[in-house]
């Protein structure tokens, strides 16, 4: 079987690179039908006409949100349907390919902004999915708040989920409690997660090494991917919660 490159086309506009979980101006939230629902632990938030594969995942109801990509993207906003896909399946944030299968090693690579040039600490949980090293790469090139505050950048063992962040409503009057806010809860939390819309998983990062020569990991990537004879769908990793199974595309630019 011949190698199959996970990393994806990126995205352009207006000549910058727009990463895969950003969010489009076309991508506006619909009003949320949240309510009461008597489910199997209890009393906790729902939708009211809720389709449970759709808007529930992890056990917790998830924002509603087109995803059409249109208009033009907000780099300050991460969509939530992709966010969550890119951190639950291992998906770069930048492409949308896979990682998993880009390292002989296993490990994932996360990137972070850094404007103290703090490393990514053992145990630390972030919102942001991981990152293929061509991508990084070009993120800390042509993303302005990496370039001109810093980053730092760690090859991580296992990354467990640890909650979601969303909105929190309140029980009884279902009141949005911290409005505006962005509440993280831990899965953890069994009172509070049944009261959360989320919109970002979270996840600890664990066996964390940091890093900081990005050339040194792109031909590590490169060669890895280049000596791979195995599909990278169906590899089998669920290190956050789901496999991947998105089918791999040839290489097309990473870069631009
Ligand atoms: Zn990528």
């Amino acid at each position: 079987m011949t190698a199959i490159s996970p990393i994806r086309p990126v995205r352009y506009w207006n000549g910058t690179p727009v990463p895969f979980i950003t969010s489009w101006t076309k991508e506006v939230a619909p009003p949320q039908p949240v309510t009461v629902i008597e489910g199997c632990g209890g009393r906790g938030l729902g939708f009211r006409d809720e389709v449970a594969h759709i808007d529930r995942h992890y056990g917790v109801p998830w924002v509603r949100m087109p995803a059409v990509r249109g208009g033009r993207p907000d780099f300050k906003l991460v969509h939530p349907l992709r966010g969550r896909q890119a951190m639950s399946r291992l998906l770069c944030q930048v492409c949308g390919g896979p990682t998993i299968g880009t390292r002989t090693d296993e490990r994932t690579l996360f990137l972070a902004g850094s404007a103290g040039g703090r490393p990514i600490a053992e145990g630390e949980q972030t919102m942001s999915p991981p990152v293929h090293a061509v991508c990084a790469r070009l993120a800390v090139r042509e993303c302005p708040p990496l370039r001109d505050r810093g980053w730092a950048a760690a090859l991580v063992g296992y990354t467990p989920v640890w909650g979601v962040a969303g909105s929190l409503f309140h029980p009884h009057t279902l009141e949005e409690l911290a409005a505006k806010k962005l509440c993280r809860v831990p899965f953890s939390d069994t009172r509070r997660i049944r009261w959360v819309l989320a919109t970002h998983l979270i996840i600890t990062l664990e066996q964390v090494t940091p890093v900081t020569d990005l050339d040194a990991l792109v031909d590590e990537e490169a060669e890895a991917i280049r000596t791979s004879h195995r599909p990278v769908s169906g590899s089998g990793a669920d290190r956050a919660g789901h496999g991947q199974t998105s089918s791999a595309a040839p290489r097309a630019g990473a870069r631009g």
